[in-house]
């Protein structure tokens, strides 16, 4: 079993959603993923990110936290905030559903990290913040690449050219 994580947290900078997406493109470098499951990942993450730093921190000073975990070849990525929370989540998470329709947002969030991960868990507690749980199954044909004898630490050099 090939068991490996990165944890990290960054301000609710809207830059840094950009930055979110180079660390979990780099972090599954080593599956070797194709460019539809690399997009969809990314997709997922920007759009947990972008709620955590618009809908949690309402663009104030907040930090985001990002965590992804592999363990064989399942994804798990976490992302959390501390901020206001959602008050009524069953509704958030309905298609077309947004809180903020003045700055033309679709309300298709929730439905995209959906739609691109496999499975979806949110956890929110009004005033304390919110947290996305996102996993998602790779095929197996990387299985050589992590287990011809390849250490995941050697083959984190592959990891520059997200
Ligand atoms: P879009 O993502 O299409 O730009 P949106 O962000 O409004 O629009 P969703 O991402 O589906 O749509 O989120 C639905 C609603 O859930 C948001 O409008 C907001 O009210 C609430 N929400 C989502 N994430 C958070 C969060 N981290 N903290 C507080 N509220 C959130
Ligand atoms: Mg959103």
């Amino acid at each position: 079993m090939c068991k490996d994580y990165v944890k990290t947290e960054f301000t609710s900078q809207s830059e840094n959603e950009s930055l979110a997406r180079i660390i979990v493109s780099a972090f599954i470098a080593r599956l070797d993923p194709t460019l539809e499951e690399l997009d969809d990942v990314r997709t997922a993450v920007s759009e947990a990110v972008t709620n955590a730093i618009i809908h949690g921190y309402h663009e104030e000073d907040g930090i985001v936290f990002l965590t992804c975990q592999l363990e064989d070849h399942t994804l798990t990525i976490t992302v959390e905030d501390q901020g206001v929370g959602i008050d009524d989540l069953a509704q958030a998470m309905q298609p077309l559903y947004t809180s903020k329709p003045e700055e033309e947002r679709s309300g298709m969030g929730f439905t995209m990290m959906e739609t691109f991960m496999d499975h979806l868990t949110v956890d929110s507690k009004p005033g304390q913040g919110t947290k996305v749980v996102m996993i998602k199954s790779f095929r197996c044909s990387g299985e050589e690449a992590i287990h011809d004898g390849t250490s995941a630490q050697s083959q984190a050099g592959g990891f520059e050219q997200p």
